[in-house]
């Protein structure tokens, strides 16, 4: 065992001096100290420890596994391997295996009632894991699960190691110290002198005060077999590098700090040039020459897009894109009057170049072109342009920038500035002037979306949609009409246009778009409906989902509609029935038929009848859908009905997943589920060979078995089982784990 007493835990919390001074205790020197489990006085002195946690009053340090609840202890003592490899995975269950054999669990607290496992546990750093217990989905059945501050995160080999090492303790019933939570991740332990203190548990710290770089063993995703990710040392801690440089040159005097600069200056181009730039753009800027300011930006866009474009079309690849010399010279423009025209030049210019650039490099990396449209869009708002026209020059440059290299920067910094109320009202009538120039053929959805979106912040709403009403005509385009009047509250006229236009959609049924656009209407007629709950057409959309795609998705909203309808029963019936049979409801068929339904044929379905958009040939019967449906509503007689029918049905045998069957059956037919998991496990040993995944099967297998009172028979099967597979010597490894019984047991064995 490794010896860690005096190593500081780097993980720990606050107060590491105080900590320095606690030898770390150890297992085998714990105080021997039996405790009731819930005494009075604790309970009672709950409410002075979250006052202060400085001072604590006496109360118990450890319990004996003994006296965890009844339920806990039996999870624990029951639990086997195979069960730990079924949350964890295999690959970190040997590696938690290892950790806590090796002694790297260095401490281990838990809480009173034995769901809770706090520990520290050593590895290329010291980590602080918690394993939490819970409920399991049927009774008193529990599930493991671990968070950790190691990069992995959750249930990693840490957990594993911590649960093991508390199995120990677990076999000897040797008592473990307490801890409790005072608060979300605060955590009070007791120390090995008795004493308590409080532990914050931050999961995502990981060591950014180390100096070490991390290990890549743990960054791996133990579970899977993806590529390690391995990040060098420099470029993870480029950005602290940075910030110490920035510390250190703080304090530097001003001479010494030239001095710094000079050298940088004779030593390497890329900072003479950055000066160059500057000398420049600052002699032009000072003798009044906007133009010439503009040439020189648009003579060093050509040079450095065409140099890395060059190299890509020579080479297929190149250096990095270098425009900063541009930036700088832009970033002058904002001491000239015609500031706007010169930033419009050089835009423009640049979009145009950089489609090239984009070409010919695939569009690799366009990030540089975005820092461009940054300066652009920052030196526009520190000019003396008007704010109107900044806005109309960024809703241009938006428009022709087909690869949306300025998107963000305008978006940020232009559009989402906090201009006055006024300012875009002053957009939106220059916007709405210009579209009026325009004759109606010429008028486009983007331009009307503009105008939507300036009115709205000019808060002139009204005319927004008043705008879109009359405009929606011109251009044909209703969605955003119908979305705003739904907004808006004016549901029926939403509704009215919802329907006429769905109704011109079914007509050009034969259009190839007709898809798309006819898939347009029900969402928005649904939410119509539900906002005036106006629940029969809001049933009659699901049921045409329903009709359409039969399954559990389109099952549980309609039957809630219905519900609401007060005719579930009814419906649920005709569900069923056309499941079954694949026939549609007499009410609906009549109406597909074009004759009217009598009252009869309405009480069995009493959902009217729309626009139903489905296939009115006959359909298949769908027992597995109906199988589903009885899983998902917990009625395991009716999941046994249906997986009978559904074996008998050839096409839709495959659908099934008979381990969500057999997990559905097994309290109510657990004969059923035996042999359903057994078949399953016998196709992973013999076709698939997936033997974690057989073990799993056959654990689920030997569960049945005991429900049926026949645990005796487990060993016969095994032995068939060994005996038909003996070859496989993976699988028999796994096998004996199996059989080994309870981890607490094999290790009261080993003593
Ligand atoms: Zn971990």
């Amino acid at each position: 065992m490794k010896n860690h007493c005096g190593v500081l835990p780097t993980c720990w919390p606050e107060n590491r001096i105080v900590i320095l001074y606690l030898p770390f205790f150890s297992f085998e020197a714990m105080p021997h100290k039996k405790t009731s489990s819930k005494s009075a006085t604790q309970k009672s002195s709950d409410k002075k420890v979250t006052d202060s946690s400085s001072k604590l009053p006496k109360r118990a340090t450890s319990v004996v596994p003994s006296d965890f609840l009844q339920s806990v202890r039996e999870y624990w003592e029951q639990l086997d391997w195979g069960g730990l490899s079924e949350h964890f995975g295999n690959k970190t269950l040997q590696r938690g295996r290892n950790y806590a054999g090796g002694g790297n669990v260095q401490s281990l607290w838990v809480a009173e009632d034995g769901k809770n496992l706090l520990a520290v546990v050593v590895g290329t750093h010291d980590y602080k894991t918690r394993v939490t217990l819970e409920e399991g989905s049927r009774k008193n059945q529990f599930v493991p699960s671990s968070t950790c501050s190691c990069p992995v995160g959750s249930d990693c080999k840490h957990g594993v190691a911590t649960i093991v090492r508390f199995l120990d303790f677990l076999a000897n019933n040797k008592p473990i110290p307490l801890c409790r939570e005072l608060e979300g991740d605060t955590w009070e332990i007791v120390t090995e002198n008795e004493k308590t203190k409080t532990m914050k548990i931050d999961f995502d710290e990981y060591d950014d005060d180390d100096d070490d770089s991390w290990e890549d063993e743990e960054y791996e995703r133990d579970d899977d077999d993806e590529p390690q990710v391995f990040v060098p040392k420099t470029f993870a801690k480029t950005n602290d590098l940075a910030s110490d440089l920035e510390a250190k040159l703080n304090e530097k005097p001003s001479k010494e700090l030239v001095a710094i600069i000079l050298r940088l200056f004779n030593d390497y181009d890329a900072v003479r040039e950055h000066f160059k730039q500057e000398a420049f753009a600052e002699s032009v800027a000072k003798s009044g020459n906007i133009a010439k300011l503009v040439e020189k930006a648009i003579k060093l866009i050509d040079k450095a897009i065409d140099d890395v474009s060059y190299e890509y079309r020579r080479y297929g690849n190149g250096s990095a894109l270098e425009l900063n010399p541009v930036t700088e010279i832009i970033k002058q423009f904002d001491k000239f009057d015609d500031a706007l025209a010169a930033v419009d030049r050089a835009a423009r210019y640049l979009i145009k170049k950089g489609c090239r650039y984009a070409d010919d490099t695939g569009a690799e990396d366009t990030s540089e072109i975005g820092l461009v449209f940054d300066a652009m869009a920052k030196t526009l708002i520190a000019s003396k342009t008007p704010p109107v026209s900044i806005i109309l020059w960024a809703y241009e440059v938006s428009h022709i920038d087909e690869y949306d290299f300025g998107g963000y920067a305008l978006k940020t910094i232009i559009f989402e500035h906090n201009w006055p109320v006024k300012v875009w009202s002053g957009v939106a009538d220059a916007l709405l002037a210009k579209m009026c120039e325009n004759v109606t053929e010429n008028r486009d959805f983007e331009t009307l979306r503009t105008i939507v979106e300036t009115l709205d912040k000019a808060n002139r709403q009204k005319e927004a949609t008043d705008l879109l009403r009359t405009e929606a005509v011109h251009i044909r385009e209703y969605e955003m009409l119908v979305d705003r009047l739904i907004e808006f509250g004016f549901l029926d006229e939403a509704e009215k246009i919802a329907w006429e236009q769905r109704q011109i959609a079914l007509k050009q049924e034969n259009r190839s778009n007709y898809y798309y656009r006819n898939d347009l209407w029900p969402d928005r007629l649904k939410k119509i409906a539900e906002k005036k709950k106006d629940w029969p057409m809001q049933a009659s959309i699901e049921a045409a989902e329903f009709f359409k795609h039969p399954c559990d998705r389109t099952i549980p909203p309609l039957l809630q509609t219905a519900k609401k309808m007060k005719v579930e029963p009814a419906v649920r019936r005709s569900l069923e029935a056309f499941l079954q049979t694949g026939e549609f409801p007499v009410a609906v068929q009549k109406e597909l038929e074009g004759t009217k339904p009598t009252t009869k044929d309405r009480q069995s379905w009493p959902i009217p009848f729309f626009a139903f958009v489905i296939d009115e040939k006959k359909q298949q019967p769908r027992f597995d859908v109906l199988c589903d449906w009885a899983i998902a509503e917990k009625r395991p007689k009716d999941v046994v009905r249906w997986f009978d029918e559904l074996s008998g049905q050839k096409e839709n045998v495959r659908k099934i997943d008979y381990e969500k069957v057999a997990d559905a059956i097994i309290d109510t037919h657990p004969d059923r589920a035996f042999r359903l998991y057994r078949d399953l496990a016998e196709h992973e040993m013999e076709a698939t060979r997936n033997y974690p995944s057989a073990v799993r099967l056959l654990r689920k297998a030997r569960k049945a078995l005991e429900a049926l009172g026949r645990a005796a028979d487990w060993p016969t099967l095994m032995a068939e089982i060994r005996a038909t597979h003996r070859r496989k010597s993976s699988l028999m490894k796994q096998l004996d784990e199996l059989n080994a019984g309870s981890i607490v047991n094999q290790k009261r064995r080993g003593k």
